[in-house]
């Protein structure tokens, strides 16, 4: 489509537009603003909301220190599973898991770019994006942009959502969640252990458990996580996390402080492709686990490499998730799909039978083959092998 001046703003152009400045879209800027050889591109920024909020908090597993060190605001050292009677805590060594809060993460990023005259802002909402002429030009409610190159995170739930009732050739279920940050009046909680996934509450015929991250002995964020293809109403979750609280804490007043809510897609459905000078990135680029819904470790991953590509001058490639891997999870998320063992049996016996660190590994697609393997072992052989045929033959 030509270019009309008229109509629109006078057009300007950058080397580079980052479309969504979530998670994805501000590590990439932080990342291109630390690269000495692209640090003084010209870049705009585009958002449909730059007044970002404290709406979720993103924790991740990491060894040594990471890009975001300064903004983590607790960190475990031990992680449990429990599921009735059985309860482990393992050791995350070498790893650490650690927590960030999404609105220092964002306030850190936008006040470091703010301090760059070559970052351009528009609060606006993305409307088009077309490649022309090697170019790519991005439109909005009246305005558009010529950019060089385009990575864009622009995806909205209500998308994701009308996705998730198409007919897949891959299986799509929800990671969703409501989380409380709660403070009790005295100590109960050992801050020094993330109860990663607490099996003990109701199953509702998917994948359920409590996610509790103690931020002291008095205060933790507890999230009642599901896998399943439907979402719940948020009293549901409300319900579930005060029927938690007050079996295992009987008889103790606390008070909310905070919730978030979240859902996270679960699924090897590619969103969208990288087309021409366009790059997809965060959520919209398939960055988040498939098998379990870790996104920010990739997403981190998934700037590196695109940032290496941009400085070398090499193609852009985003993909951040190796063939062997996505097979793997594309096995596990059709086992919970299809519900061939329960959610709960696979994570326990997983848990049961590795190291934390095994497993890190394998759920951060670094694990070796030999580690793979160990990690396939918790599971039938009766189950895993028919699954993994399935999927196959459905790559095929
Ligand atoms: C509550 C919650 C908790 C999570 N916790 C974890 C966790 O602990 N660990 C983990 O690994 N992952 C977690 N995730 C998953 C994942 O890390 C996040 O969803 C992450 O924010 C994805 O990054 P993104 O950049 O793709 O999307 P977002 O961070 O959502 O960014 C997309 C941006 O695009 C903007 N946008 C959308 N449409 C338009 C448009 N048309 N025009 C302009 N702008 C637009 C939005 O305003 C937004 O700023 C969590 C997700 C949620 C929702």
């Amino acid at each position: 489509m030509p270019v009309n001046a008229e109509t629109f703003e006078q057009q300007a152009s950058y080397d580079i537009i980052i479309a969504g400045a979530g998670c994805a879209g501000l590590s990439l800027l932080y990342s291109i603003l630390n690269n000495p050889k692209l640090k003084d591109t010209q870049i705009l920024v585009l958002d449909k909301s730059l007044q970002k909020s404290n709406d979720r908090t993103w924790c991740f597993w990491e060894q040594g220190k990471g890009v975001f060190e300064n903004l983590v605001c607790k960190h475990w050292e031990h992680i449990s599973v429990h599921k009735n009677s059985f309860a482990t805590t393992l050791s995350t060594a070498p790893f650490v898991y650690k927590m960030i809060q999404g609105e220092d993460f964002y306030n850190f990023v936008i006040s470091f770019a703010k301090n760059f005259p070559n970052v351009h802002w528009r609060e606006v909402t993305v409307l088009t994006m077309e490649n022309q002429d090697g170019k790519v030009l991005v439109e909005w409610d009246g305005g558009k942009a010529i950019g060089n190159k385009v990575f864009s995170s622009v995806l909205s739930q209500e998308k994701l959502f009308q996705i998730s009732k198409l007919k897949l050739s891959a299986p799509f279920l929800w990671q969703h969640f409501k989380g409380l940050l709660v403070e009790f009046d005295t100590p109960v909680f050992n801050e020094t252990e993330a109860r990663l996934m607490d099996f003990n509450v109701d199953q509702k015929n998917a994948t359920a458990f409590m996610y509790l991250l103690p931020l002291t002995n008095k205060k933790a964020l507890v999230e009642y996580t599901l896998f399943s293809k439907e979402l719940l109403s948020a009293s549901e979750y409300d319900i579930e996390i005060t029927t938690y609280l007050s079996k295992n804490y009987p008889n103790l007043q606390y008070q909310i402080v905070h919730e978030e809510i979240g859902a996270i897609p679960m699924t090897s459905h590619q969103f969208a492709k990288d087309q021409g000078n366009i790059f997809v990135i965060g959520t919209l680029g398939n960055a988040v686990k498939s098998s379990t819904g870790y996104a920010f470790h990739f997403i981190q991953e998934q700037v590196k490499q695109i940032v290496t590509q941009l400085g070398n001058g090499h193609a852009i490639q985003t993909s951040v998730h190796s063939s062997r891997h996505a097979f793997y999870d594309a096995v596990l998320l059709y086992i919970l799909d299809q519900n061939l063992m329960e959610g709960s049996e696979i994570f326990k016996s997983i848990f049961e039978k590795n190291k934390a660190a095994t497993i890190f590994k394998f759920l951060s697609n670094t694990s070796s083959i030999w580690e793979d393997i160990k990690i396939m072992r918790s599971l039938p052989t009766s189950i895993f092998l028919p699954a993994a045929i399935k999927v196959l033959l459905r790559r095929a």
